[in-house]
């Protein structure tokens, strides 16, 4: 339980980070809350040589309204989102689910930008950035690009993502008048990891849903769009019939996980469970 020896960094501003990633390059490591790294590193299922801290760059942490939705800096710790009027305003679905990660202690040090990049297979704020057709926006010390969130999550625990690239900011476009969100999980007993967490935004105008979009987590090796549950109730009334029926769909072109906590088939039934209460709850909570 003791990592291998590396040589530690605390930059203070961005460019500093970024000069010291292209560096050390792919011998290097960012680390963010350190709830995901430290416990790998003391594995040592990850030995970088250096490890270059993110707690002392201010820049990175911040929550602040950008073209009508959201910008959050990637340091944003958990309880600052679930904590911000501003978030608990504009995206009520984030702070919800932020809320249910982990444990007091967990959110206070774990960041926003930290969940993104580790993209565990069973983290919360993957599904809602998914849901929220979230931009990630990352940059080296050369260059900058944005990313929409369902190309930027590839693989469990992979991104696209450089070596020597930085995530500093996770941005919220404009949410239509009228929607109505909620984040729906079943968590894991000991880590609250979601063993199927949805995330569910639903656009009502003249009793119609105009807009349904849906993000899957826990459930396979990445989280993902449910778009053909999203389909199936665009257009339609929010009838419990038409809920249930997109619901069935949640978990179409999921490879289900099977492991010591939960099987495949266990998972494909929480995955149409938790999508037709998040779709309810949402559809309650819309205009
Ligand atoms: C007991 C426990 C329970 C947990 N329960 C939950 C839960 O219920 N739900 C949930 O979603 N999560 C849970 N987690 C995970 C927690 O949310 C982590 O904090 C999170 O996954 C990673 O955030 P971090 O800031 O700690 O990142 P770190 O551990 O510091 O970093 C994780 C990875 O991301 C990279 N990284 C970090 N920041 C950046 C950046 N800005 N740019 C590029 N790369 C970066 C690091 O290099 C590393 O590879 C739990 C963790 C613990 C220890």
């Amino acid at each position: 339980m003791i990592p291998s020896s590396f040589e530690y960094f605390a930059p203070t501003t961005l460019s500093e980070a970024q000069t010291l990633l292209r560096r050390y390059g792919g011998d290097a490591k960012v680390v963010a809350g350190g709830h995901s790294l430290i416990p790998l590193m003391k594995m040592r299922l990850s030995e970088p040589g250096y490890l270059i801290d993110l707690g002392g760059v201010d820049e990175l942490s911040y929550i602040r309204e950008d073209d009508g939705g959201l910008a959050i800096g990637a340091m944003t710790t958990y309880y600052d989102i679930e904590s911000s009027p501003l978030v608990k305003t504009k995206y009520p679905v984030l702070a919800e689910a932020t809320a249910l990660v982990a444990d007091i202690q967990v959110r206070n040090k774990g960041t926003i930008g930290g969940s993104m990049a580790h993209a565990d297979p069973s983290a919360d704020l993957t599904a809602v950035v998914l849901a929220l057709e979230a931009e990630l926006r990352s940059g080296s010390s050369r260059a900058q690009r944005s990313m929409p969130a369902h190309r930027f999550f590839v693989d469990t625990f992979t991104t696209t993502l450089r070596d020597n690239e930085i995530l500093t900011e996770i941005r919220l476009p404009a949410l239509p008048a009228k929607t109505g969100g909620a984040y729906r999980k079943f968590a894991n007993k000991a880590s609250h990891f979601a063993e199927v967490g949805i995330a569910a935004l639903v656009t009502i105008d003249g009793g119609v849903c105009q807009r349904v979009r849906i993000g899957v987590t826990g459930a396979g090796p990445i989280a993902s769009r449910a778009r053909g549950a999203e389909r199936a109730l665009e257009g339609k009334e929010p009838t419990q019939r038409n809920i249930a029926t997109a619901a069935n769909r949640a978990g179409r072109g999921i490879e289900f996980q099977s492991n010591i906590h939960a099987s495949a088939e266990y998972r494909a039934h929480l995955t149409t469970v938790y999508a037709r209460r998040a779709l309810e709850e949402a559809v309650s909570r819309a205009g």
